[in-house]
């Protein structure tokens, strides 16, 4: 069996399955990267909190019966073969899975490569890591350029480190921190968090701009121009670009509206054999690593019924837990369910210390888990 990339999805999915039938099984995982980062690690990186090298989890140490790890570029997929081609070679399988996760369209928002910064990327926050700390003074903004985007929290946690890092170099003062995003409220889908949210960005002086996307960036007049033609004026511009499905997914023809539709239940595309998890699939859920973990169980589950002959596994429920940093060291939580009832709820866990504790946890474990460190 082929998984196609080793992100939260793929790694989920490959431990899975080595647990169940060990060297029984033969499980191709295959990614272009050497090393795994989470995504919230690119904020502690941004902002200094850690280096890359401490939080780079290399590939090589993966040491899973029954799973292979080859680093490689995949240049084309066919679903109705199940075959796919890499820059050395051509792999084929009787299940694919797709786990290649959600790409960065920088040219979709005119100006964001010249005139701004993403955060979203581990080199885009190494990057801003060398380049915040000359940050003295003026007009920030945390921006969102369009929807949907990953782990829904995170720009409302980069406009929180960013007052606690200026304030930290003692020039928060000097400077105006601005927060753009297109919903009407940080998490949507639970009222309370949204206004815990709202109530730090305002007892911080962050102005919060929602129900807005910035659509480009003047950079001769340095310029945020949003969805609605209104200007915001800054001197440092932290975006969230857009998202969509890497180029080799979006040419295989497996994509609608921009990713790849899957039974919400069972996460199989229209192709026989051929699943789609994470980022990279329409499933109705967030874009977040909770969620291309639970949906990595759901085909787990299923692959490892359908060779024991046991029962039909549970539908994917579409719930998942995101902690949010809120900054002076707080962690709070969110528990969201996407798929439970007619529309998507979410509970607030206020941060506390055993919150903190919970997130490095959550941290630890799949490093144990994934990559036995
Ligand atoms: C700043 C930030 C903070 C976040 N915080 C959280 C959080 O606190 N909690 C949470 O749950 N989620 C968080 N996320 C979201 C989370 O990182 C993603 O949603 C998650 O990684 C998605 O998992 P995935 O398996 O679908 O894809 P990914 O983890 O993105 O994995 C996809 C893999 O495919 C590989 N790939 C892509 N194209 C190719 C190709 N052509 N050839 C070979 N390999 C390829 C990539 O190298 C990558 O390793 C955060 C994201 C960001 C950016």
């Amino acid at each position: 069996m082929l998984i196609l990339g080793a992100g939260f999805g793929g790694l989920e999915l490959a431990t899975t399955l080595s647990e169940a039938f060990g060297a029984d099984i033969d499980v191709l995982l295959i990614d272009e990267n050497d090393a795994f980062v989470f995504g919230y690690s690119k904020l502690d990186v941004m902002f200094g909190r850690t280096t890359l090298d401490a939080v780079r989890l290399p590939y090589r140490d993966l040491a899973k019966p029954g799973v292979r790890f080859l680093q490689e570029t995949i240049t084309s997929i066919d679903p109705e073969a199940r075959r796919v081609s890499t820059t050395t070679g051509t792999h084929e399988a009787d299940v694919l899975v797709v786990a290649l996760g959600a790409d960065y369209d920088l040219d979709a928002t005119p100006g964001l490569a010249e005139a701004g910064n993403e955060f979203y990327s581990v080199a885009g926050a190494q990057r801003l890591a060398g380049l915040l700390p000359s940050f003295t003074e003026g007009r920030a903004i945390v921006g969102v350029c369009g929807a949907p985007f990953k782990c829904p929290p995170a720009p409302s946690e980069a406009a929180l480190l960013l007052h606690d890092d200026l304030s930290a170099r003692g020039v928060r003062a000097d400077c105006e921190i601005t927060f753009v995003i297109p919903f009407g409220t940080p998490v949507p889908p639970s009222p309370e968090t949204s206004q815990a949210l709202v109530e730090a960005f305002a007892e911080r002086d962050i102005r919060f701009v929602p129900g807005h996307r910035v659509a480009s960036l003047d950079g001769e007049r340095s310029v945020a121009v949003l969805d609605d033609g209104g200007e915001l004026p800054f001197d440092l511009f932290l975006g969230v670009p857009k998202h969509r499905a890497p180029d080799v997914v979006i040419a295989s023809g497996m994509t609608e509206d921009g990713y790849i539709p899957v039974s919400s239940q069972t996460l199989e595309t229209r192709y026989p054999g051929v699943y789609a998890v994470g980022d990279v699939a329409t499933v109705g859920v967030p874009k977040a690593g909770v969620f291309a973990e639970g949906a990595a169980r759901v085909v787990a589950r299923a692959l490892i019924a359908g060779r024991q002959r046991g029962d039909e596994p549970g539908a994917y429920d579409g719930r998942g837990s995101c902690y949010i940093e809120f900054g002076g060291g707080g962690v709070g939580r969110v528990d969201v369910d996407f798929l439970g009832g007619p529309r998507p709820t979410g509970t607030f866990n206020a941060p506390s210390a055993a919150l903190v504790a919970e997130k490095k946890h959550f941290g630890s474990s799949r490093r144990e888990r994934w990559f036995g460190r």
